[in-house]
């Protein structure tokens, strides 16, 4: 199990962090792969942490590559099948930037609520939309507001891929206010930790130097959900990171499915 997950992963993923700790590169062979390349971060030696954009590619999500790729960090992103359609550029764009793409649906269904058949096609089709827009699948799963059921993680399994939740949340889509964003990052930030955001969310990009340039000050290196995995590598339909999913405060972090917490929509002009 864990060996076919390393290699699906490997399979899929741009040469930079994302199994590093599987197999660690050495510095002196990435110098000689160009400077366009980072530098790979072993997280079981240094300050890792995973920022993570759930529902995009959002309007923004340019901006914020624009600044991740300013800060030589890495994000994880987890995109609705919907928007991959209505804005692949901002897709191939992060997978062409090293940034890792999750899968978090189609269309952000309630997926407790859901058929199996419905489970099944939602997460399908945004691995087919990933796949030709990015010509990469996605490795892990969101799902959306976090929530799950034994259906949901028997699917993941037979997916074979693990289920990302997080163990930080930012309440950037809750607050809008770039100071409570850029506090409750650097609140809730400790050492592999993965943090919820989103990049629909105005304010989460305008911050986002800002808390990229606090959090490197204090020794962090902004990596992949499946560098910090590592050679902890999670088993398709496990979740990561262990135990998140029985943080009770966890789906406080994520919006409630209020319409107008979900700012975008495919025609809106982006
Ligand atoms: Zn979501």
């Amino acid at each position: 199990m864990l060996l076919a997950a390393s290699c699906a992963l490997a399979m899929v993923s741009v040469p930079t962090t994302a199994w590093s700790a599987d197999k660690p590169e050495t510095t002196s062979k990435a110098k000689e792969t160009g400077k366009a390349k980072p530098v790979p971060v072993d997280c079981a030696k240094v300050k890792c942490i995973a920022l993570t954009f759930d529902d995009g590619p959002g309007k923004y999500a340019d901006k914020l590559l624009d600044t991740f790729k300013k800060h030589k960090s890495k994000a994880t992103f987890f995109l609705e099948g919907q928007y991959v359609k209505s804005r692949p550029a901002f897709a191939k764009r992060m997978v062409t930037e090293g940034h890792e793409i999750g899968n978090h649906s189609y269309t952000h269904p309630h997926l407790r609520e859901a058929s199996e058949d419905k489970i099944r096609d939602e997460l399908i089709n945004t691995q087919d939309i990933v796949k030709k827009v990015t010509g990469k699948y996605p490795t892990t799963i969101r799902p959306p507001y976090g929530e799950f059921d034994e259906r949901v993680t028997a699917i993941a399994k037979q997916m074979g891929m693990p289920i990302i939740l997080w163990n930080g949340g930012s309440r950037d889509w809750a607050t809008r206010n770039e100071k409570a964003i850029h506090d409750e990052v650097l609140k809730n930030a400790k050492r592999d930790g993965v943090i919820l955001m989103h990049d629909w969310v105005e304010q989460t990009v305008k911050v986002m130097p800002k808390l990229l340039a606090s959090l490197q000050k204090q020794g962090y290196h902004m990596v992949s959900v499946s560098s910090l995995r590592g050679a902890k590598a999670t088993a398709p339909g496990d979740v990561y990171p262990v135990g998140s999913e029985k943080d009770e405060g966890l789906t406080s972090d994520s919006p409630t499915g209020d319409p107008d917490d979900f700012a975008q929509s495919p025609a809106d002009g982006s």
